[in-house]
């Protein structure tokens, strides 16, 4: 009898073990791995949701709408429990993702919002917020003057947000007509190289007259500072960034960026894969925040961004090791 006590017991100690629940498969979808913080996002996510027991299917759709449905429908054909999705066209996924949800597949829109579907969860930063530390930092050193806005990707939700936030700051100023917007563009899949052509018509356009740049991220800084050196201007021009970027770090240190935001990335990341494994396990992951995507208010988690210059890089981007003293200062 007390043997086969023993045996049940250690049976029903088996059949609840851990080891043999059925790993969370995960499916991620990311924008485009060109640009250097998708590199970041991804090995973050897939470093944490493997040390949880998850199995990660990743692929990039380098920028192309097309791509990037045909590899979410690769991922519903295996049978993945959750989708993590990097939008490169948030509006475009209603369709694909009404699928996945046919299937009892979960789903968490990664860093930028998907318009108009039927999603699980968001996960970002505070991207309004972003915008409005931009145009801060920019106008503590001109609050006057020409400015051009340099939106990113027309097609991402965030580059919505952002320039939502650069106007709460800059529009009293724009209203009272110290400031004189001289050019609004966006640049098609945040690259540099469109960035690039951009600055230089405007540059041409304006007679180079041009004091400040709000661009919203580093890729498209990048570009824009290119243009900005040619004409000898680049570090007499003020421009905001995004993303703390390698070279952006190193651009602000020599004195041809103004500023970037630092968003601690492997918190982002490591954040999702939790959520993603709670959304695969079939839980409801906590909230701060909520968005309405056109289609419902989706619950949220927002974290904070931080602006950086000069003068707090150390302190930040540096002493987290996002990186090293020796790489920033060359
Ligand atoms: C992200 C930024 C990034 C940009 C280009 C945005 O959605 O929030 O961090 O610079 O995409 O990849």
């Amino acid at each position: 009898m007390k043997k086969l006590t023993t045996l049940l017991c250690a049976l029903a100690i088996a059949v609840s073990a851990p080891v043999f629940a059925k790993p969370v498969k995960i499916g991620m979808a990311i924008d485009d791995l060109r640009l250097e913080r998708w590199q970041k996002d991804r090995d973050f996510f897939v470093g944490k949701a493997e040390e949880l027991g998850a199995d990660v299917f990743v692929q990039s759709a380098n920028g192309n709408e097309t791509a990037q449905i045909s590899q979410i429908e690769n991922m519903i054909s295996r049978g993945v429990d959750v989708l993590v999705i990097i939008p490169y066209n948030g509006m475009v996924l209603a369709n694909v993702i009404a699928e996945a949800k046919a299937e009892g597949i979960k789903v968490l829109a990664y860093d930028r919002l998907i318009n108009n579907a039927d999603i699980d969860f968001y996960l970002s930063f505070d991207n309004e917020k972003v915008g409005e530390l931009q145009a801060e930092a920019l106008i503590k050193h001109k609050a006057s003057g020409n400015f051009f806005l340099m939106g990113g990707s027309p097609v991402d939700n965030n580059a919505k947000l952002f320039r939502q936030g650069q106007m709460n700051v800059l529009q009293p100023l724009i209203d009272k007509g110290d400031i004189k917007v001289v050019g609004d563009q966006w640049v098609d899949g945040w690259l540099a190289e469109n960035a690039l052509k951009i600055m230089e018509n405007a540059l041409t356009a304006n007679h180079n007259d041009i004091d400040v740049v709000v661009a919203s991220n580093d890729s498209t800084a990048g570009g824009a500072i290119q243009a900005l050196e040619a004409q000898g201007l680049a570090g007499k021009v003020y421009i905001s960034g995004q993303d703390a970027d390698l070279a952006a770090a190193r651009r602000v240190v020599e004195g041809t960026q103004t500023m970037t935001i630092y968003k601690p990335i492997k918190l982002l990341a490591t954040t999702a894969a939790e959520l993603a494994v709670q959304l695969g396990k079939g839980q409801t992951p906590t909230s701060n925040a909520s968005l309405n995507n056109g289609t419902k208010d989706v619950p949220a988690y927002l974290l904070t961004p931080i602006a950086v210059d000069k003068t707090n890089i150390d302190q930040t981007v540096i002493a987290d090791g996002f990186h090293s003293k020796a790489d920033v200062y060359q």
